[in-house]
């Protein structure tokens, strides 16, 4: 056959193939020319070579177990799936003892066997394979009815007069212990280790068919495809959740295979995979006569030819898949979006894909119960910083869904409809976000359900920058990805992708130029609806980071509005407890680890505060060695006339800073400011504690996490019952004291010869002082077993307080030798202006004097000062430097720093959104044409509940540009996206923007 007439056969069997009501013709997420590249780029490049090699290595285990045995590792409906076993129980041998491996412990240990890791006890006692086999019903699924029960028994004591005869034997529902406690160990195996074992062999084989174009991976990979096409139909978590089992479901108790919520994974691997291996089936005679052999063993459909067999994956796994999200067997919540997506494209049948790929856009999606469609999730569900709407990992995984889902579609260029990167401004902030979230370019404050106590985590991976650099060229993902990569041009390569690139060197070239040598500093930042700021030095070596947390509306929150953290001196020194021991209605989430006492910030009434109410930045100021910030929240407490945090860090060495820290609130009754240093153990000094000697901080008659009052419950409890091995002042303090927290080791942070503390001053009159210790969560490993708790407790209703501490985590040796209430005359009120003496070791003296407002003040000394902020450093009683901020005055004898105006201050007259990387606000008056203000934080003044704090990027003529971080904050009609956006900035708002001065000699 000459070339010719091979071509134009070629195209009649294609128009054929196209005829047939759109069918899928051939791979899209790693096409024919993909795999072509890929294959030069293995002979070009050792580093593809290694890639192909890595493939095929994890591959060979696939490919060496034969059809019938991958076809018979899929479990069909009636074996049930569970997440856990028994987490209350434990294991039956050691109980408690396995909690510490974390919220999924057990690991294979064996055929159809779970092993404790912590006591290497092995469950169930039963040959549970003879049983499966034997109630396998005429189409292979397992029937529990139909199993042979004479295989039932402890294969350790096989006599049947032997009284451990039936103990530890699972049929597949679970067991029962001596102690009465169901095991569900065969249901974790079905989920963890079998479920996961096809899933990986799927995966692992369509990669290998990707890297080598080697048709027999795709063989093996299609047998199991076909087989679960087989299951699935029939798969339903419903009925277990009725018997009790547990899985990922959001509380709804659904879910295909698993729970609804992780099901999403099955989808996202599954359907990818039959994408990417459609190409290497198509003239798989041998997958014919395999599949229709068993068709007709086990009474199966039609699998006469490949198309059949496609079409029987299609239907009845990927478009059964698709359905779930219409009937929320499949969740398509928040953070799954790119799974659908990649469903419907692996389905690649034209109208049908253009149909599922719209009811993604659609206002409805996914279904009456709740919408989620990708317009809201790109426009509400991010940020304007590019952050989802759920705290730390939860909140993550949002954003990368939708990173995940604009390269998705990308493989699928025919759908016109939707441009993410074109329609979604806050998509490209989602890409530098895991950098912003950072402290130090490194660890992630574990806010709300996140992380875990006093971890130190790792920093972001790069892959993310390359990405958003691929898509938006913009030069500071380029700086993010060199600074995470370790600055290596090798490992600017995304594994999986490049490869199949034509030219896959180009782009770590590129980066390698534009960065050059270029370091990548500390930045302060706050996030806006995440209400994550933060203050730190501008260097990582020894680097200290000070964070606040005023998050607003966030999902998997804590009650925990105003609580800060410390990292200095390479540790933790506030340690949020973070994610809890298990989410859901586990009573010590609620009481405790989510509570507002556990955190290290103001508790009032005896009460929790809301979930992520919201705060508003009212001061923001960077002008080393001083950093500012003020957050107020008016929700965290309805009712409440002040709730008000002032941090201001100020570093005295490049190793040492110290930070003061001002809590003011008025309103409500009992003020309890609350602390937890990083270790179990405290040393008070200035003040004597009388222990309690029974009960909890509740009260001597409380029990440990008993809850004995009228109506109080998990949710409503103040949660002192979970403080216990209470000291307390038992009246009144009027004296200054200090507290000392020294550092415990539990994550190997503390190098040789360092020894961390955290010290606490404390200048504020209460009615009492308390200590007490609090359980972090158990299950987390590296969590310490206790944290002691500094309460400091001013008592009464309607209190007016003005709390002031001052934090130094110090190295070794104290830096601080005292601080000090300084005398203040002013007109404001009492609780609204600060002033204090910080007297280093070396002899230098800060004076620091924090006011509510802009207030004038005289200090002792002779201090005159009017603003907000000042600060002022004293070397062998001379004025060293001075810092004022919102201020035009700070005078110290003859010293002085004075300036005409505290504030740029008007209204904002029009906004102009058109182009998202030039977000421009118009204000009367505008602000002077200084450049020294670019990059000053302005302040708009509105009703938001959130902060609508903005870097000022650029001086316009007539205002500012907020550059392309967006002032659109979402719809104005959910269900109509055509109506328009709401606004974080709105003409009619006020602006502030206080000016911060220095005068150093
Ligand atoms: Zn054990
Ligand atoms: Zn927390």
């Amino acid at each position: 056959m000459d070339l010719r007439i091979d071509i134009c056969l070629a195209a009649i069997v294609v128009l054929l193939a196209c005829s047939c009501a759109g069918a899928k013709d051939a791979s899209r997420f790693v096409t024919a020319q993909m795999r072509a590249n890929a294959l030069a780029n293995v002979g070009a490049y050792e580093w593809a070579a290694a890639e192909q090699k890595a493939a095929v290595d994890a591959a060979a285990r696939w490919l060496s177990t034969s059809d019938d045995e991958l076809w018979a590792m899929v479990t069909s409906q009636e074996l049930p799936r569970d997440v856990h076993t028994n987490k209350d129980a434990g294991c039956p041998n050691c109980g408690s003892g396995i909690a510490r491996f974390g919220n999924y412990p057990w690991r294979a240990g064996g055929d159809w066997k779970l092993e404790c890791p912590n006591c290497g006890a092995v469950y169930p006692k039963n040959d549970f394979r003879a049983f499966y086999e034997s109630a396998l019903d005429e189409h292979g699924c397992f029937r529990r009815e139909l199993g042979d029960k004479a295989l039932l028994f402890n294969a350790e004591h096989p006599d049947p007069n032997d009284p451990l005869h039936k103990l530890y034997v699972d049929d597949g529902y679970g067991l029962t212990d001596e102690k009465g406690n169901r095991h569900r160990f065969i249901a974790y195996y079905n989920s963890w280790i079998q479920w996961i074992r096809v899933r990986s062999a799927i995966d692992q084989l369509a990669r290998a068919y990707a890297l080598t174009a080697d048709a027999v991976y795709a063989h093996k990979c299609a047998v199991l495809l076909d087989r679960i096409a087989d299951v699935y139909p029939d798969m339903d978590f419903a009925p277990f959740h009725a018997l009790g089992f547990e899985h990922s479901h959001g509380g709804w108790g659904i879910g295909r295979i698993i729970g609804c919520l992780w099901e999403n994974d099955h989808v996202w691997h599954f359907t990818r995979a039959y994408d990417v291996i459609f190409d290497g089936i198509r003239g798989d005679d041998a997958l014919v006569a395999f599949c229709s052999a068993k068709a007709q063993q086990f009474n199966l459909g039609d699998k006469s030819s490949i198309e059949a067999i496609c079409r029987h994956i299609e239907d009845d796994l990927i478009v059964e898949m698709l359905n779930s999200y219409k009937d929320g067997r499949i969740d398509g919540n928040t953070a799954r979006i790119r799974n659908p997506a990649a469903a419907a494209i692996a389905l690649d049948r034209a109208d049908e894909t253009a149909q599922w790929l719209d009811y993604l856009f659609d206002p409805g999606y996914p279904h009456e119960k709740y919408q989620n469609p990708v317009p809201f999730l790109a426009m509400e569900g991010l940020d304007r910083d590019g952050m989802g709407s759920m705290c730390g990992g939860y909140g993550t995984m949002q954003k990368d869904s939708l990173i995940d889902l604009a390269e998705v579609m990308a493989a699928y260029p025919e759908y016109t409809a939707h441009n993410l990167v074109a329609d979604y401004p806050k998509l490209k902030q989602a890409f530098m976000i895991d950098h912003r979230l950072r402290c130090l370019n490194h660890v992630m404050p574990p806010i709300g359900d996140s992380g875990s106590t006093g971890n130190w985590g790792s920093p972001p991976g790069h892959h993310v920058f390359l990405r958003g650099y691929k898509l938006y060229k913009d030069p500071r993902m380029a700086a993010l990805a060199w600074h995470y990569s370790g600055r290596k041009p090798e490992a600017l390569r995304l594994p999986f992708v490049d490869i199949f690139d034509a030219a896959p060197e180009a782009l770590a070239g590129e980066i390698a130029a534009i960065v050059g040598d270029a370091e990548l500093g500390l930045v302060s930042d706050h996030l806006g609806r995440y209400g994550q700021a933060v203050l730190q030095t501008q260097s990582a070596q020894d680097g200290r980071a000070l964070w606040i947390h005023h998050g607003f509306g966030k999902n998997h929150s804590h009650r925990d509005c105003m609580t800060i953290g410390l990292y200095a001196k390479n540790v933790d020194m506030l340690p949020d407890l973070g994610y809890p021991e298990y989410t859901g209605s586990w009573p010590k989430r609620g009481a405790w680890t989510s509570n507002t006492v556990s955190h290290n910030t103001l508790l009032v009434n005896d009460t929790a505060s809301g979930y992520s109410p919201g705060g508003r930045i009212e001061l923001f100021a960077i002008s080393p060695p001083l950093r500012a910030i003020d957050v107020s929240s008016l929700t965290a407490y309805p009712g409440m006339r002040t709730y008000r945090r002032s941090l201001v860090m100020v570093d005295v060495s490049p190793t040492d800073s110290y930070v003061v820290d001002t809590f003011r609130a008025r309103g409500g009754s009992n003020h309890r400011l609350s602390y937890n240093g990083p270790s179990g153990v405290a040393t008070i000094a200035g003040l004597t504690l009388q222990p309690q000697p029974t009960g909890t901080f509740a009260g001597p008659e409380v029990g440990f996490t008993e809850l004995p009052g009228e109506g109080e419950t998990t949710s409503n409890t103040s949660g002192f019952s979970y403080l216990y091995d209470v000291q307390r002042s038992g009246g009144p303090v009027s004296s200054a004291y200090t507290v000392d927290w020294k550092g415990e080791d539990l994550r190997k942070r503390i190098k040789e010869g360092s020894e961390p503390h955290l010290r606490l001053h404390s200048l504020t009159a209460s009615d009492e002082v308390a200590v007490a210790s609090g359980d972090p969560p158990q299950n987390k490993g590296g969590n310490p077993r206790s944290l002691r708790y500094l309460i400091q407790s001013r008592l009464g209703d309607d209190v007016e307080s003005q709390f002031v501490n001052v934090l130094e985590p110090y190295d070794t040796t104290p830096f601080i030798g005292r601080v000090r209430a300084l005398q203040v005359t002013h007109d404001a009120d009492a609780n609204s202006v600060a002033a204090l003496a910080v007297e280093l070791a070396d002899g230098t003296v800060d004076i620091v004097i924090s006011c509510e407002q802009p207030t004038a003040v005289q200090v002792e000394g002779g201090i005159e000062f009017n603003g907000q902020l000042g600060l002022i450093r004293l070397v062998d009683g001379e004025v060293k430097l001075m810092r004022m901020s919102n201020a035009t005055l700070l005078r110290r004898g003859d010293v002085a720093l004075m300036a005409p105006t505290a504030a740029c201050e008007g209204t904002v007259t029009a906004i102009d959104t058109t182009d998202p990387m030039n977000n421009t606000v118009t204000l009367d008056p505008p602000l002077p044409a200084d450049e020294s203000l670019v990059g000053t934080v302005i302040h708009f003044q509105n009703d938001l509940p959130l902060d609508t704090s903005f870097d000022v990027k650029a001086l316009t003529a007539d205002g500012i540009s907020t550059g392309d971080i967006t002032i659109i904050r979402g719809f104005v009609d959910k269900k109509n996206f055509d109506a328009g956006y709401t606004y974080l900035v709105n003409p009619g708002d006020g602006y502030l923007l206080p000016l911060t001065r220095a005068l150093d000699r």
